[in-house]
């Protein structure tokens, strides 16, 4: 579902921030990403979102080469991934329904189409009581339900999350990592970039190891195809 062919990322011709990358995601599989500060975890999930573009290798998502996908294409490649960010990102000037919603709503999904689907995503999450409320209204743990019931309105094939724990404590925590497993075991691929080590070893996912932009550990072997 997400393969990455000896893929390096430069922002300017000195500074690289992925150097050779290396490793495949099948579908249904979930896997945590993690490194230091300034490894290349956000330009590794950047590149996956067509945010930023691979210097060279080749980079497949959902059996799509990203590498000279033309810009329009863009947004169709964007639908197919869910984002799960640490601030969740909620607007509070609209309800938890219309927070999840707004996906639908670019998309131009009809009213009661979005209806269902916004109801069946808040239903996974565990907050369809809360429909209505104001994200104010709700806990850090809540807040971010909402985030994942967003981020997944539409199905997407892949979930990308960016320390979706960070502000969460222990508890709450292993409740969204549930989430995401849960997420996995029907098909979804799921990334999660986190610091967290101890949730990391507590669940024993395979790990992607980001040491200044070399996949230290839980890439794949570079079985040919690409140049880098
Ligand atoms: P992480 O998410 O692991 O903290 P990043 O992917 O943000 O790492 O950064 C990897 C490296 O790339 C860092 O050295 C960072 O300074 C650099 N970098 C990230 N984004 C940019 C950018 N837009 N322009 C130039 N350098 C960048
Ligand atoms: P439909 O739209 O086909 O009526 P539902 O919303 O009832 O489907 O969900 C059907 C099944 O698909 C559920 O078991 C759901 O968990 C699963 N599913 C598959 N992919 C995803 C995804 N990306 N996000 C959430 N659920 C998903």
């Amino acid at each position: 579902m997400i393969e990455f062919r000896q893929v390096t990322k430069r922002y300017d011709s000195d500074h690289t921030a992925l150097a050779q990358v290396n490793f495949a995601l099948d579908r249904g599989e979930l896997a945590f990403l993690t490194g230091h500060s300034g490894a290349g975890k956000s330009t590794l999930l950047k590149l996956i979102m067509v945010m930023e573009r691979p210097s060279a290798g080749e980079l497949v998502v959902g059996g799509q080469l990203l590498n000279r996908l033309p810009r329009r294409q863009i947004p169709y490649i964007r639908r197919h991934i869910g984002v799960v960010f640490q601030n969740h990102q909620l607007l509070f000037d609209r309800t938890v329904y219309d927070n999840v919603a707004m996906p639908l709503e670019v998309m131009g999904v009809p009213p009661k189409e979005a209806g269902r689907r916004v109801r069946a995503a808040l239903d996974k999450v565990g907050l369809l009581s809360k429909e209505k409320m104001n994200p104010v209204q709700l806990s850090g743990g809540e807040q971010q339900r909402v985030g994942i019931a967003r981020a997944v309105v539409n199905k997407p094939p892949v979930l990308l999350a960016d320390e979706p724990t960070g502000n969460l404590d222990p508890e709450l925590s292993a409740d969204i990592m549930n989430l995401f497993s849960q997420f996995s075991q029907v098909g979804v691929t799921v990334l999660i970039a986190t610091h967290d080590i101890a949730l990391i070893n507590e669940l024993g996912h395979r790990t992607l190891t980001l040491d200044h932009g070399r996949l230290v550990s839980g890439g794949s072997p570079f079985q040919g195809g690409a140049r880098g």
